[in-house]
Order: C-alpha cells, then structure tokens, then sequence
C-alpha cells in the first residue's frame, strides 16, 4: 500500500483541495496522511478518510518527517507558500531534508505534484514497492 503525505500552507489550502479533488481517483486507495488543516479541508471537500497529524507550525511537519525517517513515506505533496515567511521553517527544511536524506519523491509545487501523481497513477512507482518488500530492520 502506497503512502502520500499532504502539507499546504495556508494560501496554498484551495490549491490541494482542487488538485486532490482532480485526482481522487488516484488517491482512494492509497493511504493518506497530512498535517493538521489541510486534512480537515481535503476531507470536507471529497470522501477522502485521512490521517491527519498537528497542524504544521505544531509539530506536524516533523511527525510526518518521522515517517520518512523511517522509510514510511512513498510520496509527499507539499504546496509550501515561496512568498510568506513561516514561523516553523526550520521544520519545514528538515522535512525537505529528510525526504533528500530518503530518496522519496516530493513536490513543493503544483506543477511538479501533477507529473509525479500521472507517474503514480501509470504505475511508475513500483520501486517504491519493490523496496517495501525488501525492507530491512531499522538500524
Ligand atoms: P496545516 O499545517 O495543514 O495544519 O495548516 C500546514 C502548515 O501550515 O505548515
């Protein structure tokens, strides 16, 4: 089962919701994380169940980073604001970081979420499969 984690600052938030709703198909049978706000939004506005963490400037970024730490995370869509500063950015750079650190396919734009959702949906993300069954322990 694919993993997909979403995050969207705030003037970002109808930008995930419109694309999450072009793609629900894609979607409905992944399982489906996010930070606080823009889980609930995502939810109100399509028949989505997902598991939403703390809200970003919480902590939410960082539980979500934790998953990718531990190789939990398939894909993150991440519609970050490039024109407002945030109070947690040291959280959001270490969630970029980690996902660099992981090899795990990210999007901080909608132009870039769109090619890697047309890839996911095409099956392109079949490594990432092949990896979970060849997981080793955590060390
Ligand atoms: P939120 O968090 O989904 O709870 O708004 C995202 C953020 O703003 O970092």
């Amino acid at each position: 089962m694919m993993n997909i984690a979403f995050i969207a600052h705030d003037r970002k938030k109808d930008d995930i919701v419109n694309f999450v709703i072009a793609y629900e198909h894609v979607f409905k049978d992944k399982k489906l994380y996010s930070t606080g706000t823009t889980g609930l939004r995502i939810m109100e506005n399509t028949s989505l169940q997902i598991q939403r963490f703390l809200s970003g400037p919480l902590g939410g970024d960082q539980q979500i980073g934790s998953l990718i730490a531990q190789n939990e995370m398939d894909l993150v869509i991440f519609l970050r604001d490039p024109l407002l500063a945030q109070p947690h950015e040291p959280d959001i750079t270490a969630l970029l970081r980690l996902c660099d650190v992981h090899g795990i396919p990210v999007a901080t734009n909608m132009a870039t979420a769109e090619i890697l959702v047309r890839a996911l949906d095409r099956g392109d993300f079949g490594w990432r499969e092949l990896l979970e069954q060849h997981k080793p322990g955590l060390s």
